[in-house]
């Protein structure tokens, strides 16, 4: 991400990016709550888009309060929605999401400015899926749209910008919950259902598809400001 030089100029742009694309992920779920929860009534419980989008409503809140009173810090705005998101979205989401978030902003305090920024942010979000979902590519999860996301954003690509970067991203994230149709749920409550999860798409690469696209869309949007 685009890092403040020197540390003297508030606002820091990093955390504009951060927050309007945390709002923009939190509307875009509360648009397709119903979508997200008739998948998971298909494959799950049926509480995919309710609780997320219940969590996500928490974070923007939270988000206006804050905007209120305190200096923006990107690090500290992801740490503290995935707090958010932990305490209240609840289910295998509410710990993967709340747990990547919070990664992600430990990552982005501790990573120095430069243009890998983003990409070690949101790797570091999936690495932390990976270790407290024990899934791999291929089971029909979240993780099926973020793999490939992050396979993109990893891949040497000389002369693209970054939001053309993360716009490729979000294609693959995408493709990759279209995939996740034709998969066997081998992980979380899907995975109850054996073959017959099979032809549904799964709820939780929908929503993270969603995410990718929302950050996709909010750099572009910073792009052509600037
Ligand atoms: P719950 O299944 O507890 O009701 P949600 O409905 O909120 O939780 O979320 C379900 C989604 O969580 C699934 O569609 C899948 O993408 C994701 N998921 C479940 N278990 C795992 C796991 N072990 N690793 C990664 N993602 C998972
Ligand atoms: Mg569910």
């Amino acid at each position: 991400m685009t890092v403040r030089e020197g540390g003297s100029s508030p606002p820091d742009r990093d955390a504009a990016l951060v927050i309007e694309w945390l709002r923009r992920w939190a509307a875009e779920v509360r648009g397709r709550r119903e979508w997200l929860t008739e998948l998971d009534a298909a494959i799950g419980d049926g509480d995919h888009g309710i609780n997320l989008d219940r969590g996500l409503t928490r974070v923007v809140a939270e988000l206006d309060e804050a905007s209120a009173v305190a200096p923006h810090d990107a690090s500290a705005i992801l740490e503290r929605a995935g707090r958010t998101v932990l305490g209240s979205v609840g289910g295998a989401s509410g710990a993967l999401y709340g747990r990547a978030l919070m990664r992600a902003g430990q990552r982005l305090g501790a990573s120095a400015p430069g243009s890998g920024r983003l990409t070690a942010a949101f790797g570091e979000a999936v690495e932390a899926i990976v270790a407290l979902g024990h899934a791999a590519a291929g089971e029909k999860t979240m993780l099926d749209a973020l793999l490939p996301a992050l396979a993109v954003l990893r891949e040497p690509s000389p002369g693209l910008a970054r939001e053309e970067r993360v716009r490729a991203a979000a294609d693959a994230a995408e493709a990759g919950l279209q995939a996740t149709e034709g998969l066997l749920a081998r992980k979380g409550r899907a995975s109850y259902l054996g073959e017959r999860s099979v032809g549904h798409l799964d709820p939780g690469a929908a929503s993270s598809a969603l995410l990718v696209r929302c950050l996709a869309d909010v750099l572009s949007a910073a792009t052509d400001r600037r």
